[in-house]
């Protein structure tokens, strides 16, 4: 870096190099921890911090799926309502439509009541939108609810919500069954809607993955938060009960957001956001990888910086103390910047946190601490994708069978850097040989199509 940049700041980026380093050999634990508490997971109920969760998809869709069905995806910040018209096999066409809805902060944190009121009264506008003309045929409205928040499932349509997570914290609804709630909501709202399935996000990728492709076995989250779902051997869960599903398979909803391994390079600015965070302790993995982190953990890297040297001015003049204030997609902004002057740059530092009069060098160094922060989540997410795939035998020497991975989510989306950096490390750590049978497809709207699919799959009207 150029001299003109202090010396302090210096050195801050050069700890942050430090601690966020991810050679093979350190991602190659990360993997190998992954597989073992996946294991763990699998083996009784409680037995790994990653939950394991079985999905009660048995099944993954295989085009033959016909009707018209609705999903409801809550997860993020939004949420949204979709329609989807399935044409069933060998006509694959589908037809959707979608209304996304945003959810006001204050229900985040509210009652049960209000929450799933409010995205039963959006539902009950949806469908009062539609007119009359929706071909029915007298048949109940049929919905996949996709609701991506950790949730004990005793069947495809009932589960009760484990904990909250990302910026969620409706603590009545802890312990509750979430399909019974939406249900209640819903008939509250005169909608008379059956919810035909209850799904994660991951296992709707999954899902619509393999819709499109029947290679895909793994279906991964990069957006808000981090989660994957895979396909798993029924005999290889210990943990499930009852009879074995006839398909041999099951769908694993990981959980892995809250995987946490001594392996992980964790630094101070991890530290302190997890302490202040909604929910200290937990969630490891995701507040090192997903979209609602990234931000946060370079505002704070600055804010170090802007307490040690003066290159930012003024701490008190800046907004770098607002939690929140710098956001992954403007990080994503930053670091894409290829403006000669990183005009972008200045741009972003002048807008949210209110830097002004910043030095080309200064600049520079704000993109390489984008860049450490984000190489350090694409190589984790990496490593956890290895992870599972040892786990079902697709990374092991001689194994040829291709394996499609599907991932949906605004990071993985909209963010080119962190997505090339994620393939480029499988590659590396998979070697060159075997990763040539493995591909990585961007599937959009996995927990729309997904949701629509399995719900499709289990409606009452299913022959
Ligand atoms: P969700 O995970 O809430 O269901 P998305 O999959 O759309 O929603 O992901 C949204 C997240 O993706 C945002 O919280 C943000 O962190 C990230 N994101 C969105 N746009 C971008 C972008 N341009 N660059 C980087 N990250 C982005
Ligand atoms: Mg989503």
């Amino acid at each position: 870096m150029v001299a003109a940049v202090e010396a302090a700041a210096e050195q801050v980026v050069a700890q942050l190099r430090e601690d966020c380093a991810t050679p093979a050999a350190r991602l190659d634990g990360v993997a190998a921890a992954m597989e073992e508490e996946m294991r763990a997971g699998l083996r009784e109920e409680g037995g790994s911090k990653i939950k394991m969760i079985v999905s009660y998809v048995d099944n993954l869709p295989n085009g033959s799926e016909e009707g018209l069905f609705y999903a409801l995806d809550l997860g993020g910040t939004n949420f949204r309502v979709l329609r989807v018209q399935l044409a069933g096999k060998d006509k694959r066409v589908v037809k959707r439509d979608s209304r996304e809805v945003s959810i006001p902060p204050h229900l985040m944190s509210g009652s049960a009541a209000e929450l799933f009121g409010f995205i039963a009264s959006a539902v009950a506008k949806y469908v009062a939108d539609e007119g009359v003309n929706r071909a029915l045929n007298g048949k109940q409205r049929e919905l996949g609810f996709t609701f991506s928040f950790p949730v004990r499932q005793t069947s495809i349509t009932s589960g009760t919500l484990i904990k909250w997570t990302k910026a969620f914290a409706v603590d009545d609804a802890v312990g509750e069954d979430v399909v019974a709630e939406l249900q209640m909501a819903m008939e509250k709202e005169g909608v008379d809607m059956r919810v035909a399935a209850l799904i994660n996000d991951t296992v709707g990728t999954l899902a619509a993955g393999s819709y499109n492709d029947e290679d895909a076995v793994i279906g991964v989250i990069l957006g808000t938060g981090s989660n994957a779902a895979y396909v798993e051997k029924a005999s290889d869960i210990p943990k499930l009960e009852g009879e074995l599903p006839k398909s041999g398979k099951m769908v694993i909803n990981t959980e892995w957001g809250n995987f946490s391994s001594s392996c992980l390079p964790i630094t101070e600015y991890d530290q302190a956001l997890d302490e202040e965070s909604l929910n200290p302790g937990e969630q490891i993995f995701e507040k090192l990888i997903s979209g609602l982190y990234l931000g946060e953990i370079v505002r704070r890297v600055l804010l170090k910086i802007a307490t040690q040297c003066s290159i930012f001015g003024d701490v008190s003049r800046t907004k770098l103390t607002t939690h929140f204030n710098l956001r992954t997609p403007d990080i994503s902004a930053m670091h894409h910047d290829e403006t000669p002057d990183l005009r972008i740059v200045a741009e972003k530092l002048a807008g949210h946190l209110k830097i002004a009069n910043t030095t080309l060098e200064t600049r520079k160094m704000v993109v390489e601490i984008c860049d450490i922060v984000t190489r350090r989540s694409a190589r984790l997410a990496a490593a956890g994708i290895v992870g599972i795939m040892r786990k079902i035998g697709r990374a092991t020497p001689g194994n040829n069978s291709r394996t499609v991975i599907a991932i949906d989510g605004g990071l993985f989306e909209h963010y080119a850097k962190f997505r090339q950096c994620l393939e480029s490390t499988l590659a590396e750590l998979l070697g060159e040989e075997a990763s040539k049978s493995v591909s990585v497809k961007l599937t959009k709207d996995g927990s729309g199509l997904g949701a629509a699919l399995i719900a499709a799959a289990h409606s009452q009207y299913a022959k």
